[in-house]
């Protein structure tokens, strides 16, 4: 009881997603005495829905995705390898058991939310699982149901239900530490030279003549405006990716494991989905994209790289992608290092 209680507790403190998955994996796993659990994302890819472990037990302790996963493994597996999960998701079922010779009885429980789902959790035991072990941890996993939905309301943006401006401070210094810890350093000359290898990429987007919209069809349409746009952006990016509303009519998009060459035409793609976009009533609005490479500089210093090339963009006639360290190379524009505060448009 004492166990359970300290467990709750410690749930209920957290202040994120990642955190709070650790946590409800250390709990089931002293509590049931589970050899392995696991927390996976599920998610849709070209149709395909997907499952990819996002917190696990490690010798004892709970480790994350985002602090040690490699890009191949980021990917995930299609989730028709797991015939009897996909049976349990289709059928809307709360939990199913497996039992394989040589691994344990494994239990997968689908966390529902209202009918969606996207995250599971896997539990393996060698023996199988008493009914009052099913029922704490049942009942862990109704707290973290919950509290996935406080968490889900504090992380968004209300309006375009895109991961906020805390949430993406949080994230980047994430990604930042996980990016250092995954590539040897590399000096400014090799990475612009380069472009072949996988690196991760900023890109802040604006929305051109925003104002206008607002001044010539109100609030309203305006407000129509941003949730299509993220819209868009929640459909150009892939999974792994991940996009914020930094403010305003500003957004911003991390790109995970990917080259140079595949950035560009990524972000090529988004700014031509906008453009070719018909909004109801307002018709066409365009957008602009600066990005910058992400490199073991401070992020103030890599959101200014991408704010700069954003500039750029708006003051050569708007509606384009450009790159930082191509317009520094090209010498359209001059490195400047800034410690200030990142002022966006
Ligand atoms: P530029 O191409 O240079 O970016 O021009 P712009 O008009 O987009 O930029 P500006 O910064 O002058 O205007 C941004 C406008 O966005 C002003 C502000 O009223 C509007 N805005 C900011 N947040 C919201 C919002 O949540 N809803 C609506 N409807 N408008 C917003
Ligand atoms: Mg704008
Ligand atoms: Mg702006």
């Amino acid at each position: 009881m004492e166990a359970l209680l300290k467990h709750l507790i410690d749930i209920t403190c957290q202040r994120d997603h990642t955190l709070l998955d650790s946590s409800v994996v250390s709990a089931l796993h002293d509590l049931v005495g589970a050899d392995q659990v696991r927390v996976h994302e599920l998610f849709r890819f070209r149709d395909q829905m997907y499952i990819r472990p996002k917190t696990w037990i490690e010798n004892g302790k709970a480790v994350s995705a985002e602090d040690c996963m490699t890009a191949d493994q980021y990917k995930g597996e299609p989730i028709s390898r797991y015939p009897i999960l996909l049976d349990a998701i289709q059928k809307q079922l709360e939990s199913v058991t497996q039992a394989t010779p040589g691994i344990g009885h494994t239990l997968w429980m689908p966390i529902w939310l209202q009918d969606k789902v996207n995250t599971c959790i896997e539990i393996v035991n060698p023996t199988p699982y008493s009914e009052s072990t099913m029922h704490v941890m049942e009942g862990i996993l109704s707290v973290y149901r919950n509290y996935q939905n406080i968490l889900d309301y504090s992380e968004r943006d209300s309006l375009t239900g895109l991961l906020n401006r805390k949430t993406f401070d949080e994230k980047f210094s994430r990604m930042l530490a996980a990016s250092i810890a995954d590539a040897p350093p590399q000096n400014q000359e090799e990475r612009r030279q380069g472009g072949v290898e996988k690196g991760q990429w900023l890109a802040v987007v604006d929305i051109d003549h925003f104002k206008r919209v607002n001044d010539q069809f109100g609030h309203l349409y305006g407000d129509e405006v941003l949730i299509l746009v993220a819209n868009l952006l929640r459909a150009s990016f892939r999974s792994q990716d991940r996009v914020f509303r930094f403010g305003g009519e500003e957004f911003v998009v991390l790109l995970r494991s990917t080259t140079l060459e595949e950035a560009d035409r990524i972000f090529e793609r988004f700014r031509r989905n906008v453009e070719k976009h018909e909004f109801p009533q307002v018709g066409q609005v365009t957008v602009s994209l600066g990005f910058a490479a992400i490199t073991q500089e401070s992020p103030v210093v890599i959101l200014g790289h991408a704010d700069q090339a954003l500039y750029y963009a708006k003051e050569n006639g708007r509606n384009r992608v450009c790159h930082y360290d191509k317009l520094v190379d090209s010498g359209l524009l001059r490195s400047e290092v800034s410690n200030d505060t990142v002022e966006f448009f």
